[in-house]
């Protein structure tokens, strides 16, 4: 295991299951010799024993890692997002020199990267943060890859990402989103968004099952379908193959012996804290977050249970049923898509980063967990109007919308009525009855906020600033 020759043009530290894999794609490659290392040397020397194909040149401390790559140095990190990353970064950037780079692919929180990035410019050395997303077999096969940093740093780096990342239509899933911190944003965004879509699925499945009446794996037949058409995705093809599987030790559907307390790792509360921040409505990402949150809740749960006589009587499903989910499924998921591009806005205007939403857009139709057919008319969207002020005004999506409108008003009384929760439905049609609004009630809400507060208002009529003397004689006097 030693080598002291600069001979890898590529590392990776950190070797448990998403680095090994993106080790072994790197290794597959063409042209990449791939020195490799991890803290516990055993994992090490475990992926060259197994993997004796890849040629690794792996190392047993961090000092012979960087000592076995040529100039400049390039390290992917694979760690631990936080401290672990922090800890491995400080390591590398001691031994790490001028114009060598290295690259964050973990799930780091998009500030540490800005922090890091900044620390590590001023001491000459490139810092990549870059969000990798499709889990352990897009990690080997090809992930989608959302790096930021320098413009020099892509230069060096954007070769090897394409040569490992998954290919759409003909295209790598890679781009250079923008600098500093704005990979791990747009990962960040990527995986709000997938919260969105998985909790639509699963509110679809509740209907279908509560109010359709079927079965766990006609469901699955169901997505199947699904499948073939507009809506085809890799959250919706897994959803079939999860709805399919047969628990061995009781003979039930799977669904139905897994415990319904859904957990998270903190990306999708990010997107939320952040979208509250940069004053982004994000209902249909919040949701999702939140029916997590309240699913996890058993006390609660069980209280409320506790106090209730009878349940709302479930809805007769009518006609059409299975195609008004569908429908409903269809104009909720452009909307949390919609949402989710409002953030990118935002944050690039925030923090100074010019991110083409177009090419955020090629970038998630592989690889990544919210592939999706869907994602090329995204693409469209934005080839033909790249200055959208929502999504929601493409003449493509406003007409899907509009197709789907009156089923998914249905959909979303249909599951009040029968009191099934669809906060991910609800939320999204009221946030497109909101914009499809003339008229707001926060007119109302801007006249309570200067009762109290003298907040002011402005006029539907006039130019300026105004507030009424409520304590006084309720007269009104211009303010600016
Ligand atoms: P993980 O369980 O998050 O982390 C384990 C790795 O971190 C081990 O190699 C461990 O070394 C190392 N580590 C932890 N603290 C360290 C420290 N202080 N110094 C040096 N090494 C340290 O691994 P993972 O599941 O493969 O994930 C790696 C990264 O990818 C994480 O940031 C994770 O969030 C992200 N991730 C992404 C996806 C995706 O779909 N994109 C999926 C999963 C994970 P030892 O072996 O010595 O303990």
């Amino acid at each position: 295991m030693s080598q002291s020759r600069p001979s890898a043009n590529i590392g990776v530290v950190g070797l448990a299951v998403m680095g090994s894999n993106l080790a072994r794609n790197l290794a597959s490659r063409e042209g990449n010799t791939v020195a490799v290392y991890n803290r516990s040397p055993e994992r090490a020397r475990t992926l060259v024993a197994e993997h004796p194909e890849a040629g690794f040149v792996a190392s047993e401390s961090i000092e012979q890692f960087a000592a076995s790559l040529a100039k400049p140095r390039t390290a992917i990190v694979m760690v631990q997002a936080g401290k672990g990353t922090d800890a491995v970064i400080d390591q590398l950037a001691d031994l790490f020199e001028d114009g060598d780079i290295i690259v964050d692919g973990g799930n780091a929180n998009f500030h540490d990267t800005i922090r890091r990035e900044h620390a590590l410019r001023e001491r000459g050395l490139n810092f990549v943060g870059a969000g990798i997303s499709g889990g352990e077999e897009g990690a080997l096969n090809g992930p989608s890859i959302m790096p930021g940093g320098s413009a020099e740093a892509y230069a060096t780096l954007g070769p090897i990402l394409a040569s490992i990342a998954a290919v759409a239509e003909g295209e790598p899933c890679v781009t250079h989103v923008g600098t500093d911190g704005a990979g791990h944003f747009v990962k960040m965004i990527h995986n709000g968004i997938e919260y969105a879509d998985m909790q639509l699925i699963a509110e679809s499945y509740d209907l279908l099952r509560r109010v359709g009446g079927h079965d766990a794996e006609a469901i699955a037949e169901v997505f199947a379908a699904w499948n073939e058409g507009d809506l085809e995705s890799y959250l919706i093809e897994i959803t079939a193959e999860v709805l399919r599987q047969t628990d061995a030790a009781t003979g039930r559907p799977l669904v139905d012996v897994i415990l319904d307390e859904a957990g998270s790792k903190g990306t999708g509360v990010w997107t939320v804290q952040n979208s509250v921040g940069l004053g982004v409505p994000v209902g249909g990402i919040a949701e999702a977050v939140f029916a997590r949150a309240v699913s996890s809740k058993p006390a609660q749960r069980a209280a409320v249970q506790a106090t209730i006589e009878a349940r709302p009587e479930i809805q007769a499903p009518g006609d059409g049923f299975e195609d008004d989910v569908r429908a409903a499924l269809y104009a909720s998921k452009v909307v949390a898509y919609a949402q989710g591009f409002d953030v990118i806005i935002a944050g690039a205007k925030e923090f100074g980063w010019e991110i083409s939403l177009g090419d955020i857009a090629k970038i998630w139709r592989g690889g990544c967990i919210i592939r999706a057919r869907f994602l090329n008319r995204i693409v469209e969207a934005y080839a033909n109007n790249p200055s959208l002020t929502t999504l929601l005004e493409d003449p493509y999506f406003a007409a899907a919308v509009r197709d789907g409108e009156t089923a998914w008003r249905r959909i979303v009384a249909t599951a009040a009525l029968s009191g099934i929760p669809a906060p991910g439905f609800s939320a999204a049609l009221a946030y497109y009855d909101s914009l499809a609004s003339e008229r707001l009630p926060a007119a109302l809400v801007q006249g309570q906020r200067d009762f109290f507060g003298a907040h002011t208002y402005r006029r539907v009529d006039r130019d300026g600033a105004f507030h009424t003397l409520w304590s006084g004689d309720r007269s009104e006097v211009a303010t600016a």
